[in-house]
């Protein structure tokens, strides 16, 4: 890499910190049915609109101490670390794929997922709207070969995620006699598998899974939540499917299931 590229990289984290910025806006907003647009950003406590300059992403946060500048209510963290995240993806994107239909591809469910997970965790919802956004993404990029699989590994991925999660719903209805998987996640699961393929579904299904262990087993031993709680697994998914992306080699593997094709066989 040359000193452009890293201009380049600099320049796609900024605009990736502002899509950050929006998603802030969206993940805060949609589950109230508030509009994305009117009124512009404003602290939550007096109402003051922030000014231009004291609402540059993840910057920011710092140089006010988290505070508002007019009446000194605290600023949640999050906001920054859902720019700092977007922004951070965003360029992880790029250096995988370049500018292409795929980057694009994965960038619209890369954000869709940052959103799901933050609502997910805020309200133990996964709004239809964000379902049928991803279903509808999907019904232009597949028929059009934007993403690396054909639109027929696409349904297939679609039904095996969805139908897997179904399927783990069921048991754990059967064995816990409570709601283990929502409807949402089941949605979702169309979407993913929908954008993964077979394959990248099953490795996606067991990262989520996997990970949600480890949270939950450190979560329940550390009483950081009780075992009737209710946990959203939105953001499971979105973390298993975002890793399983983000693990694509430039050359078209995916560093987990080459280790995994290469250990085991
Ligand atoms: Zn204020």
């Amino acid at each position: 890499m040359d000193l452009s590229d890293y201009i380049i990289i600099f320049f796609i984290f900024i605009l990736g910190a502002a899509f950050g910025s929006f998603l802030n806006v969206v993940i805060y907003r949609v589950p109230e049915k508030m509009s994305l647009i009117k009124p512009a950003s404003h602290c939550g406590s007096c109402k003051t609109p922030v000014k231009p300059f004291d609402n540059i992403p993840i910057l920011s946060y710092f140089i006010l101490g988290g505070k508002c500048r007019h009446c000194g209510a605290a600023f949640s963290m999050r906001y920054a670390l859902v720019e700092g995240l977007t922004a951070v993806m965003t360029v992880w994107l790029f250096i995988i794929f370049g500018i292409n239909e795929k980057f694009f591809m994965y960038l619209i469910l890369t954000y869709l997922l940052i959103v799901i997970t933050f609502v997910d965790m805020d309200h133990l919802i996964i709004p239809n709207g964000f379902v049928l956004f991803g279903l509808a993404v999907l019904a232009v990029g597949l028929p059009m070969d934007w993403l690396p699989i054909d639109w027929e590994d696409g349904m297939s991925g679609a039904f095996v995620f969805a139908g897997f999660l179904f399927a783990i719903g069921l048991v754990g209805q059967f064995i816990l006699k409570k709601e283990s998987i929502g409807f949402g996640d089941i949605k979702l699961g169309l979407v993913l598998g929908g954008y993964l393929g077979v394959e990248y579904s099953v490795l996606a299904l067991y990262l989520s899974f996997a990970i949600s262990a480890i949270v939950v087993f450190i979560m329940l031993g550390s009483k950081m939540i009780s075992k009737s709680q209710k946990i959203p697994f939105g953001p499971y998914l979105a973390g298993g499917t975002l890793l399983s992306i983000l693990t694509t080699t430039p050359y078209g593997g995916n560093y987990i299931l080459d280790w995994y094709y290469r250990t085991m066989f």
